[in-house]
């Protein structure tokens, strides 16, 4: 679809649980809005790739499908946000996930971190993607990513041509560390009971917009599309 990089879009939060799609459809608007994706996963492993203090600190605590603390995840946001390319917009992935991280991000945005005196106003687009528990299983044990590109497969259903190799650079393809079985329950269980709650919080301040997320891939992200060009028309 062709780009659209002359709307401000402002914040969006991508919502739902590991698996639900987040990240391929953050990436889907990134390249439509040419806006970046703030991918506090991706961030925490490049983190801990890298050998840094936060990321070695995290890595253990992703190992384990367990969240990673507030203030930890908060500083990495407040840092990455504040770097000109978010100046028209950014998606969050996988960010806010407990209910001190939301009052956080609306605290930062009161703020003026995004800038107010445009026409884009500074509350957060906010949409939950919402998936069946058996699809997010079948999403997550087959998910596989290239390493070089960052482009998603899923060996069930989008599975690349040639098998375990990227199709765009024949990378061989990876599967997550917390993609594991033994680690998927934690992660589903943090998503039940810290992230669940961030989305009735939304809810409550009538901001959530919820999207059926077990459909194919591109009918999603019409939706979103629709839904972020509505909410700017
Ligand atoms: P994701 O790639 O979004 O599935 O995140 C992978 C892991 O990174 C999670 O299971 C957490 O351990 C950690 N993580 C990512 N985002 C956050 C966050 N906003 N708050 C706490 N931990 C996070």
């Amino acid at each position: 679809m062709a780009q659209e990089t002359s709307r401000d879009v402002g914040p969006v939060v991508l919502l739902g649980p590991p698996g639900a799609g987040k990240g391929t459809q953050a990436k889907r608007i990134m390249e439509r809005y040419d806006i970046p994706q703030v991918s506090t996963g991706d961030l925490l492993r490049e983190n801990a790739a890298q050998g840094t203090n936060l990321g070695l600190a995290a890595k253990a605590i992703m190992a384990r499908g367990e969240l990673v603390p507030d203030d930890v995840v908060c500083g990495m946001v407040r840092e990455r946000l504040s770097r000109p390319d978010c100046k028209r917009g950014y998606i969050l992935d996988g960010f806010p996930r407990t209910a001190a991280q939301a009052g956080w991000l609306d605290a930062l945005l009161d703020d003026k971190l995004f800038d107010n005196s445009r026409p884009t106003r500074a509350w957060p687009i906010v949409i939950c993607l919402d998936v069946d528990y058996n699809q997010l299983l079948l999403r997550l044990t087959g998910r596989r990513s290239c390493p070089t590109c960052g482009r998603i497969y899923n060996v069930h259903f989008q599975p690349p041509r040639v098998d375990e190799l990227c199709d765009l650079d024949g990378t061989k393809l990876v599967t997550r560390n917390d993609d594991r079985l033994e680690v998927i329950q934690p992660r589903l269980t943090a998503y039940q009971e810290q992230t669940r709650p961030v989305a009735e919080y939304y809810q409550r301040t009538g901001r959530l917009i919820t999207v059926n997320g077990d459909r194919p891939m591109d009918e999603i992200t019409a939706e979103v599309y629709r839904i972020l060009e509505d909410h700017h028309a």
